[in-house]
């Protein structure tokens, strides 16, 4: 077995084994690019380090061999000073800042002595502290105790202002604390600090921050990594030496200019893409010459963007690392056209290389600092996009402010849907309970305003919000960012979306590749609007209960709180008259296109007054002497309506029977709209989709109310009659429901609440977070779908329902239609469409697109 390769030559049986790094130095010494000589280790001895805590001798011996080889070719190459050389780890893919580098090996006397004096710097006393440093990281010393030694020597005096005698002083001290604080002498000669760093640096792969990583990318930890070791180049000499990195494009915006940054009498190229500093480098540059070539002939061996980090010694430069560069989403979108656009890049590829996480985080407005201070708290991240803006408790007062010029925080218990109005309005949404799939959470993020749920407690005698020890009273000012869930205390800079004409041609070829339908959820003509704009192929959720906001909801309190008789029979009328106007709406919005307008689907509660509102409203009238009758009345009805559990309650379906003229008078009006939109000569596609159904009776019942309704319509209207897959009953049975189905649409966000047992509006706040973070659950099954559990139910319903009725069409309209990881299962398991809120539109596209181009290319190879 062969368990060493020399880079610059044919790399054959070891180019898997031996990781990016080791590939990328491969083909830039194949492209003529200049690097220095040096060898890569196989991955092989890492895993066998892992397991036995030692470096296999066959190994050892020969990485001893390829070191004097090294030694060889780097004098081939003109350098004649002594030698020091570097390890650096190579996984398979970068995993930056979480693994170890041993620097400066070789650093012996002889070695030292022969730096002596060398080029203005004393390279040696360079060298040695270098080593010092890097010996000390490895072996755990503090760099607290580095720093305090050095201050007890020289001082506040600056590196630069050191003399030799302190030079010294600082070494042999640091020596010291090294050996008594690992108990360790130091080794003296090459192979010995060689054999201690290559150790050091495998067992970095087991250190913490590397085991999170790899959590979080889902990267095996047996995996193991192989190393590169190569002769350091010192930028630290005086002229013409320094170190910097170059990157191809600019990783920030994308624009095709060349960027970097340099720094003198340094040997470590440390920038990260979004550094501020990054500024154009100028084509004739003389640090960067040659440069702008070797990042060209990167790019089209990679398709990609690059970074290329160099090393100047004496004004010649070397490059020691080189890989597709990191960038923001900004700039991804950028690069990925315009490289299709140069002929670099295939589409398929283009579309490929979006990291949709990323990607949403740009669609929305974010803060434009990336440390801001401190937060107060953090909440549910329930709708993202950050906003700044003064507190109110009411929506009322959301809506004056808007109107006022300056957007409310509006902070509540929940959003009801009298509060709609002014949650469109505000800027953002703060709620003190409720989690990210709550009725709340959902109708906060189809309007596009930032939200953070679940957090805060409210105090409403003062009126204030606290969160913490901080009270936050009505008109101060508090920025929230929806996208990670924190609130922080007064106004913080928040930065707008970039225009999005690169993304818009990307989203074209991602319609051309998908195959899943990608439908929003819509309740209003205008929102319609928006997402057939936004590219929506239909739409594939209108829950009629949000189309009762504000006033409006007076309508729907009547109809369930009289008795019946002419009270409710009036409601009803207006009811019916209001819903034609909302249906026409919808059907005129998406002509030509499907619409999936879902019957009356309450928790009661959502609807009537709050218990505490009513109470405290009976104190004032009292206190001032009013007729408290009406009040009364409410209360009564509101007691009477009560619900322990009201999202298992009177919801949906069970509307049905126990006040069956609310669905027919949203027939009636669903026919009227229909009739109407023909009249005027267009395309209506009306669905009718009956949610929480559980049984072949209940479907039944409403399938035969609307058919009688089509049929006594005198005309000729095809309408489909689906229903709603939200609990495991009707999961599994699925086969009997599809035969009195047209289509079914999945309400993930119920059904992962009746499969789980885990309550929509309570269970991220109380726990589910700590399940997460403590590894219990490996996302959160409100927002990733559960693959396992609710996976299964679907898969089996999907295949059962098909087989009864080959031609039921089948949809996702809960929050998960949204998200990519759960589009990828969608598509996998044979959904035909996915709606979700018109924000998240883009995203899914681009993860339909993604799903099927990843299935047509199985799986994953390691470039
Ligand atoms: C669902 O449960 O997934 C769904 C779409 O319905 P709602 O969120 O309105 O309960
Ligand atoms: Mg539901």
């Amino acid at each position: 077995m062969r368990y060493t390769a020399d880079y610059t030559q044919d790399l054959g049986d070891l180019t898997v084994r031996v990781g990016f790094r080791g590939r990328a130095l491969a083909d830039m010494a194949r492209l003529d690019i200049r690097i220095p000589p040096g060898f890569a280790v196989s991955d092989v001895v890492c895993r066998r380090f892992l397991e036995t805590g030692d470096i296999p001798d066959e190994a050892w011996e020969e990485i001893s061999g390829a070191l004097t080889a090294t030694a060889d070719a780097f004098a081939k190459a003109g350098m004649t000073r002594p030698l020091i050389f570097s390890v650096r780890s190579s996984p398979q893919a970068p995993m930056p800042g979480v693994l170890n580098s041993a620097l400066y090996l070789g650093a012996t006397g002889e070695v030292l002595a022969g730096l002596a004096g060398t080029d203005g710097v004393d390279l040696a006393d360079v060298v040695r502290l270098g080593f010092l440093k890097s010996l000390g990281r490895l072996r755990g010393v503090s760099p607290a105790r580095l720093r305090a030694l050095v201050s007890d020597i020289v001082g506040p005096v600056p590196r630069e202002s050191w003399t030799r005698p302190q030079i010294v002083a600082i070494a042999d001290s640091y020596e010291s604390l090294i050996a008594d604080e690992s108990q360790r002498p130091i080794p003296g000669d090459l192979l010995g600090q060689m054999r201690e760093g290559i150790e050091a640096v495998f067992a970095s792969w087991d250190g913490a921050e590397a085991r999170r990583f790899r959590r979080r990318r889902e990267i095996d930890d047996d995996e193991g990594m192989g190393i590169v070791i190569h002769p350091m180049i010192f930028g630290e000499g005086s002229e013409g030496s320094g170190a910097g990195t170059l990157f191809s494009r600019d990783p920030r915006t994308g624009d095709p200019t060349a960027s970097g940054l340099y720094s003198s009498g340094v040997s470590r190229p440390g920038v990260g893409f979004d550094d501020p500093c990054l500024a154009p480098v100028a084509k004739d540059d003389p640090v960067y010459g040659g440069l702008g070539d070797v990042a060209r002939l990167l790019e089209a061996e990679w398709s990609d963007m690059v970074r290329v980090d160099f090393v100047r010694e004496r004004g010649e430069n070397w490059i020691i690392a080189a890989r597709p560069s990191e960038r923001t989403a900004q700039a991804a979108v950028r690069v990925a056209v315009d490289l299709v656009d140069e002929g670099t890049l295939t589409v398929e590829d283009a579309l490929l290389s979006i990291d949709l996480e990323l990607l949403s985080g740009m669609l929305h407005p974010r803060l434009a600092s990336v440390a801001p201070h401190p937060p107060l708290i953090r909440g549910g991240a329930s709708s993202p996009g950050a906003a700044s803006g003064p507190v109110v408790f009411r929506a009322a007062d959301a809506i004056a402010s808007a109107a006022s010029g300056a957007p409310a925080i509006l902070v509540l218990r929940e959003v009801l849907p009298g509060d709609l109005d002014g949650v469109a309005m505000a800027a953002g949404i703060v709620t003190s309970h409720g989690g990210g799939t709550s009725h709340a959470a959902v109708a906060v993020r189809a309007a596009g305003t930032p939200a953070v749920t679940g957090v805060g407690e409210l105090v409403p005698e003062i009126p204030a919000v606290r969160f913490g020890e901080r009270d936050i009273r009505a008109g101060e000012w508090i920025t929230i960012d929806g996208s990670t869930g924190l609130v922080y205390e007064g106004h913080l800079a928040i930065a707008q979306p970039p225009a999005g004409l690169y993304l818009d041609r990307l989203l074209e070829w991602a319609d051309q590749a998908r195959r899943l339908g990608v439908w929003a959820n819509a309740d209003t003509a205008m929102s319609a609007a928006a997402a057939r704009a936004a590219g929506a192929d239909g739409i594939g959720l209108a829950r009629t209960e949000y189309m009762f906001q504000g006033e409006r909801l007076e309508v729907v309190r009547h109809i369930l709180l009289s008795e019946g008789g002419r009270d409710r029979a009036e409601a009803l009328e207006e009811l019916e008259n209001l819903q034609i106007g909302d249906f026409e709406g919808l059907l005129a919005a998406m002509d030509g296109t499907p619409v999936v307008v879902r019957l009356l689907d309450p928790p009661v509660h959502e609807f009537l007054p709050s218990r505490v509102d009513i109470e405290l409203e009976l104190a004032d009238r009292r206190a001032a002497g009013e007729p408290i009758d009406d009040l009364e009345v409410l209360e009564a009805a509101v007691e009477q309506w009560s619900e322990v559990n009201p999202m298992l309650g009177l919801r949906g379906v069970r509307l049905a029977v126990v006040i069956p003229e609310i669905y027919r008078v949203q027939v009636l009006a669903a026919l009227e709209a229909v009739r109407r939109r023909l009249d005027a000569g267009g395309d209506p596609q009306l669905q009718l989709m009956i949610p929480l159904v559980g049984s072949m009776e209940e479907l039944q019942l409403v399938r035969d109310m609307i058919e009688e309704e089509v049929h006594s319509a005198g005309r000729l209207l095809e309408i489909a009659i689906g229903t709603m897959i939200e609990l495991p009953r009707a999961a599994l049975m699925a086969g009997e429901l599809a035969l009195a189905s047209d289509f079914f649409s999945f309400g993930t966000n119920d059904l992962t609440q009746t499969t789980m047992g885990l309550s929509r509006d309570d269970a991220e706040a109380a726990f589910l977070n700590a399940y997460v973070e403590q590894g219990l659950m490996a996302a959160n099954p409100f927002q990733q779908i559960d693959p396992v559990g609710v996976g299964s139910l679907m898969k089996q319903a999907i295949a059962a329902g098909r087989e009864a009725n080959p031609g039921l069409e089948i949809g996702v309209c809960g929050e998960h239609g949204g998200d990519p990881v759960s589009i990828e299962y969608f598509h996998q398991w044979g959904v035909d469409y996915v709606s979700c809120s018109p924000p998240r539109l883009p995203i899914a596209r681009l993860a339909a697109a993604q799903a099927a181009l990843r299935d047509r290319a199985g799986p994953p190879g390691y470039r």
